[in-house]
């Protein structure tokens, strides 16, 4: 499995519709300051689920939108793809290549769509989640992210791994689970109140 290519369009300071195609291998970028290097980064973090816009090194989710230069209004929606090559089939979906793409309006609301069908952002987390890629899997290290993977303590150093060793995506549903589970006794205990009033 491999990133194919990475398309923005009105995200940060891409205003101009912009594919990257990934070939296999490494691949450097290089620019001058300010250019725009590490905003290619934010745009795949972004686009596999990322949801601290801090992260993202912004004030709030809105700051991915092209905010406008003197020569260039702003624009309404920043939007990013990514293709991925899932010829070996590593990603649990019946397609060879899988495009996921992330949308974010201005006046707000968003959408998620893997292969062009609208998805939620847990279908994205899901589907990647396995990979090792995706929201806080640590594929992406940030400038700083070093020093503090050097200076994490016993229990940040567990959290990593266990991250990286997957344990993260059993963790999220143990806690989906149990907030159902809260949920169905709230109703269960109502329903006793009820089957006692009756009678
Ligand atoms: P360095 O080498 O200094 O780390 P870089 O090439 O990684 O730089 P980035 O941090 O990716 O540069 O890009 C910063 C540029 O992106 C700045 O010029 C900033 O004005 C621009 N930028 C960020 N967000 C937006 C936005 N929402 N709209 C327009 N431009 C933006």
């Amino acid at each position: 499995m491999h990133l194919k290519s990475l398309s923005l369009r009105g995200f940060k300071s891409f205003a101009t519709p912009t594919t990257l195609a990934l070939e296999p291998g490494i691949i450097c970028v290089v620019g001058p300051n300010g250019s725009g290097k590490s905003n290619i980064v934010d745009a795949l973090a972004w686009v596999m689920g990322e949801q601290g816009a801090k992260t993202l090194r912004g004030a709030n989710m809105a700051d991915v939108i092209f905010a406008g230069t003197p020569g260039r209004p702003a624009l309404g929606r920043a939007e990013v793809r990514l293709s991925i090559d899932n010829s070996s089939g590593d990603l649990p979906i019946d397609y060879t290549e899988v495009t996921i793409s992330r949308t974010l309006f201005r006046q707000g609301g968003s959408e998620y769509a893997i292969n062009g069908t609208p998805v939620r952002l847990l279908d994205v987390q899901e589907l990647l989640s396995d990979t090792g890629m995706g929201r806080s899997m640590h594929v992406i290290v940030g400038q700083g992210q070093l020093d503090q993977v050097l200076r994490a303590d016993a229990l940040e150093r567990r959290a990593f791994i266990e991250e990286a060793a997957g344990v993260l995506k059993h963790r999220r549903r143990k806690e989906r689970a149990l907030r159902k589970l809260e949920t169905l006794a709230e109703k269960l205990e109502r329903l006793e109140d009820v089957t006692r009033e009756i009678g």
